[in-house]
């Protein structure tokens, strides 16, 4: 299952003090008088005295959602904190991978080094290529087709040029029932066409229960893209995952 990253910013308590701060504010307000976060410290920490608690209304208030129950969904929804690396594919973690395994200096290492610098090149090569392929449909479409507007296929003498692949499952778990469903979520697939004539992307979306994750499902967005956000070009370039197709 893919990873989800939150701003390196944050960490679990901050997030926690924050999803308080937002459902409980009263609550928030005291945590933050009385320096103490019920829940969150109280192993740590002493609760606060009479003194310190009598100055602050007398009433000792629950957080909305414990520390720990809130830990407990970060894991289940395997959530991460930082930048996640935009520029890297499985080649590139396998050449890091066999990069730090070859002794420093060895024949190996220059080996890998070379072929990796090699596919960075490839790749390099691939946006250029994918750039001007967009910027030759800006030409075709200085303007892009409006929401509305949907030439008929063919119709125009252009070149289209789209981008597509599958995203990360979608994670849907059903909220408003029993601790339980949070243990089964459920994969909602994600696919997305970006049309440069619309300079638009259309994302869609459907559940493991609906259909599978497979060719025929993409035959089945292609359809409904070209029937609904069509461009009417007579040519059109596909790019498929980076891949020039
Ligand atoms: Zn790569």
């Amino acid at each position: 299952m893919a990873r989800y990253f939150l701003s390196p910013d944050l960490f679990p308590a901050k997030l926690w003090q924050l999803f308080c701060h937002m459902h409980l504010p009263e609550f928030a307000q005291q945590a933050k008088k009385l320096g103490w976060w019920r829940s969150l410290d109280s192993d740590r920490a002493k609760p606060p005295s009479v003194v310190e608690l009598e100055t602050s209304g007398g009433v000792l208030l629950k957080p909305p959602l414990t520390f720990s129950w809130y830990l407990k969904l970060i894991g289940i929804y395997d959530l991460s904190f930082g930048q996640v690396k935009v520029d890297t594919c499985d080649k590139c973690d396998n050449f890091k991978h066999r990069f730090a395994e070859a002794p420093a200096g060895s024949e190996i290492e220059k080996k890998v080094s070379a072929e990796w610098d090699e596919h960075r090149r490839g790749a390099d090569t691939s946006y250029d290529s994918r750039n001007a392929d967009a910027n030759t449909t800006n030409k075709y479409y200085p303007l892009p087709l409006a929401n509305d507007e949907k030439p008929a296929f063919n119709s125009l003498k252009k070149v289209e040029t789209q981008t597509q692949d599958f995203g990360g499952n979608l994670r849907t778990p059903k909220l408003t029932v029993g601790e339980a469903y949070y243990l089964r979520i459920l994969a909602t697939f994600c696919y997305s066409i970006f049309s440069q004539a619309r300079r638009r992307t259309v994302l869609y979306f459907w559940n493991e229960k609906i259909a599978e994750k497979g060719a025929n499902n993409c035959v089945s967005i292609e359809h409904y893209q070209h029937l609904h956000y069509g461009s009417g070009a007579t040519n059109l370039i596909k790019w498929y995952d980076g891949t020039f197709s």
